[in-house]
């Protein structure tokens, strides 16, 4: 592995100050600090946050703001979500640079964060304007019945987000909620507050209107409650403890939700994969983002026949990473984001070892390379006594499992209780053997982008991973309530004249079934 330690001084954020003016404040300040140094050096900025006796009434503000962006033509609401992206790729070179201070990340990794809010941008203008679109149906009775649906924005929506993709996760989501003709009010994570307020920045400069998104700053157990109460829909991005939590909280109001939860993500490497080119897609997969990703690979099952060959290539090429904290393009993986994060994969992978795990490459901190560093490490003879096998490690540690048959990979990627995103690697069978995982996305021959980059598609998880869909249509209609408005003209739905009740119940069931038999309009 090659390695780069941060500078002394880490790049000054000369937004940092104009960013922390647009968040909601009145309370304490909070101190900003990167994961890439300790003490007064890490400090990138200080952010005011927001007392949570104030969430309600900037509930409410968003709301005023909201009832006259709902009247704005669709139309219009695209044209800015078009300069949202345009102005993403344009300041890439600034986002990238807080996204990577901020949660230590490597810079290409920055850089698919700026890259999703540009493709969500663009996807939304498009087919944003085709999802919201009046529908006609037919109607109860035919020719007389004109039934038209209908979707209305829901009010304000609360999204609340991690530090993991602080500008994706912050701007991306809001984006088709805005499209439908929302506000939002966004809590990001407290570690990454200025990168969700250079995000607020974007969105006003493409045009969207002041008051419509507003960005809340604080701890989660004490602002998350009362924006829960107050808002009309909530996106949660988040570990599938706090999701329970907030779903009950929705439950109780009758709010809608989505909730994007946690994984521990199977690949499957077939016998007829080209082992070389899954070796290189299980880096991406594993260590994009030092494996700080919901999505990222975490248990690989291979099969016998090319365990070996395949072992050998992967642990070449993780020994041959470039490792360090700084803003250069050439650093393949990139610090934790903090110190919480860097005890909980010590932790993982110190339980695994002391109960028998081989360490194939990997397994230690670096402190020489900066406070929060951990080599990106693959572990074999992983039992299932070891809190790895079926905990979400959330870092840069994957297990190896040799495996002697599809059926069985198949079957052991499936034996969890979550089920968000699985990698299928295969000359011939990808697709077949895809079918049968148990997992809102999976990617064949590909770790995690294939699906993830595909917008026009749902993703989320199934069982503990989530309940709802971003991206695709169903991640903008979520953000609407649907309403049907159907128009009876002429005679009532009721027998006519002196038509008796019997007679009324004859014609209508002879009606039905006419209706039944017609041919299906494709
Ligand atoms: P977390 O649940 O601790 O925190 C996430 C957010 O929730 C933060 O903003 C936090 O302040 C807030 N929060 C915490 N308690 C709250 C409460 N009681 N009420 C309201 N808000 C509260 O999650 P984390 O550990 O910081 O993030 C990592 C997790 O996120 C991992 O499990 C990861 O898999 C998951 N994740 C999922 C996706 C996805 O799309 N499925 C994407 C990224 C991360």
């Amino acid at each position: 592995m090659t390695t780069t330690t941060a500078e002394q001084r880490l790049p000054r954020l000369e937004r940092a100050d104009a960013w922390a003016r647009l968040a909601e404040g009145g309370g304490p300040s909070l101190t900003v600090s990167s994961p890439w140094a300790s003490g007064d050096d890490a400090v990138l900025g200080e952010v005011a946050t927001t007392p949570a006796a104030r969430i309600g009434a900037i509930v409410e503000s968003a709301r005023e703001a909201q009832r006259e962006w709902a009247e704005v033509p669709v139309r219009a609401r695209a044209a800015i979500l078009r300069r949202v992206g345009a102005l993403a790729r344009e300041r890439r070179e600034a986002l990238m640079d807080v996204v990577q201070l901020e949660s230590g990340k490597n810079r290409l990794s920055a850089f698919e964060e700026v890259m999703d809010v540009a493709l969500n941008a663009a996807y939304y203008a498009r087919a944003g304007r085709a999802a919201l679109r009046p529908r006609r149906h037919s109607g109860a009775t035919p020719v007389l019945t004109s039934t038209v649906e209908h979707h209305r924005p829901k009010g304000v929506v609360g999204i609340i987000t991690p530090w993991n993709y602080p500008l994706t996760l912050a701007v991306s989501d809001a984006l088709p909620a805005l499209m439908a003709g929302n506000a939002v009010v966004l809590k990001p994570d407290s570690r990454t507050p200025l990168t969700a307020l250079a995000g607020l920045e974007l969105v006003r400069d493409a045009g969207l209107p002041a008051g419509l998104m507003r960005v809340v700053v604080g701890a989660g157990s004490e602002i998350g409650p009362p924006l829960v109460d107050a808002v009309d829909y909530l996106m949660f991005t988040g570990s599938t403890a706090t999701g329970r939590v907030l779903a009950g909280a929705c439950g109780e109001r009758l709010i809608g939700c989505s909730m994007e939860l946690g994984g521990k993500n199977p690949m499957l490497v077939l016998a007829d994969a080209d082992v070389e080119r899954a070796a290189a897609g299980a880096v991406r997969a594993c260590f994009s983002n030092s494996g700080q990703l919901c999505v990222s690979i975490e248990r690989i099952y291979v099969a016998d026949e090319v365990y070996d060959a395949f072992v050998a290539a992967f642990v070449r090429r993780v020994q041959a990473m470039s490792l360090g904290a700084g803003l250069d393009w050439d650093i393949d993986m990139g610090s934790l984001a903090s110190r919480q994060q860097l005890d909980a994969v010590g932790a993982h992978v110190t339980d695994a070892v002391a109960k028998g795990a081989t360490v194939l490459v990997g397994g230690r901190a670096r402190p020489d390379l900066g406070p929060c560093m951990y080599e990106p490490t693959v572990l074999a003879d992983v039992t299932e006594d070891m809190r790895l096998a079926r905990e979400e490690t959330f870092g840069p540690v994957v297990s190896v499992y040799r495996v002697g048959s599809d059926e069985e990979a198949i079957a052991r990627a499936n034996d969890s209780s979550y089920g968000l995103n699985a990698s299928v690697w295969s000359a011939r069978r990808g697709s077949e053997a895809a079918a049968r995982v148990q997992a809102g996305t999976v990617n064949v021959n590909e770790g995690y982008a294939a699906a993830w980059g595909s917008t026009g598609a749902p993703m989320g998880g199934w069982r503990d991973s989530g309940l709802g869909r971003r991206h695709g249509v169903e991640g903008i209609l979520k953000y609407t309530e649907a309403q049907t408005i159907a128009v009876q003209r002429g005679i009532g739905i009721a027998p006519v004249g002196s038509m008796t009740a019997a007679r009324y119940a004859e014609v209508m069931n002879a009606a039905v079934g006419l209706v039944a038999r017609m041919p299906r309009r494709r």
